[in-house]
């Protein structure tokens, strides 16, 4: 996503030149199949943007709607066939993150219950427009989590596919915003998914955060105590439990980037 005023957006940088959001997604390979988290925009949103993303989505984030950027072709080209995708699991259901989950419609696709209700039932006029009901009217297999006791560094956590994948209850942005807890060969990786923007809000001694992101979180939360206070929880995390446990947000296009040199070098 590309909105316009790349200062306002990431603190330095042209006032007119264009921002970069990512919509960060994990392939992982699990021992039952392939492992989606989060979906992005998918290729019917691509097809119809006006219709699944709404004009006041595409006005303020600008998104380059370009089929081989979806999570679906990237990962044919990867050689891998769509059906080899088993599970999807989702941070939340905003349209930038469950928009690809008709691209994958033999997929389980896990999600809170908490956000699943949010989404199926939504309560003001921005409930309606960030949940586009379009986006599952192909009838996915949902598959809705709540938590039972277990907890993950000191967060609740519920498994979803085994014990390697977990949903962790960061709720604040919607009503059933999880983090993605992932056991990787390295230690974890946390999505924290939308529980913050930009790298700075957790990863340092003190919350940095630019104009344009504090404004657009304060925009699209539901429970500004509680989205703060997961940041401060998150701030800790990356504080203690490094390097074993290593953060990233949807958004954040540095973190993106250190991922795929990390992930080319290895
Ligand atoms: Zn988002």
């Amino acid at each position: 996503m590309c909105p316009t005023g790349e200062r306002f957006v990431h603190g330095t940088g042209g006032i007119f030149s264009a921002g970069r959001l990512i919509c960060h997604c994990l392939l992982i390979e699990s021992h039952d199949g392939l492992v989606l988290v989060d979906t992005g925009i998918g290729l019917d949103a691509i097809q119809a943007p006006d219709k699944l993303l709404g004009a006041p989505f595409l006005l303020m984030t600008r998104p380059r709607l370009d089929p081989e950027e979806t999570a679906r072709r990237q990962i044919e080209r990867l050689g891998y066939n769509v059906d080899d995708v088993r599970h999807i699991v989702l941070t939340h259901l905003d349209l930038d993150h469950a928009g690809g989950i008709a691209d994958f419609p033999r997929a389980a696709v896990h999600v809170f219950e908490s956000e699943h209700e949010a989404a199926m039932a939504p309560s003001s006029p921005f409930e309606s427009h960030r949940y586009q009901q379009a986006m599952w009217a192909h009838g996915p297999n949902w598959v809705r989590h709540t938590v039972q006791g277990e907890r993950w560094q000191g967060f609740e956590a519920v498994q979803t596919i085994g014990s390697d994948i977990l949903l962790v209850p960061l709720h604040g942005h919607s009503r059933g915003h999880c983090g993605v807890a992932v056991q990787t060969e390295k230690g974890w990786l946390l999505h924290a998914g939308d529980a913050y923007f930009a790298h700075g809000e957790v990863h340092g001694p003190t919350r940095q955060t630019s104009l344009g992101l504090d404004l657009f979180q304060r925009l699209t939360e539901v429970d500004s105590k509680a989205r703060l206070a997961n940041q401060d929880r998150l701030r800790d995390l990356a504080r203690d439990a490094a390097p074993s446990v290593q953060i990233i947000c949807s958004h954040d296009h540095t973190e993106f980037e250190a991922c795929r040199s990390a992930a080319t070098t290895a």
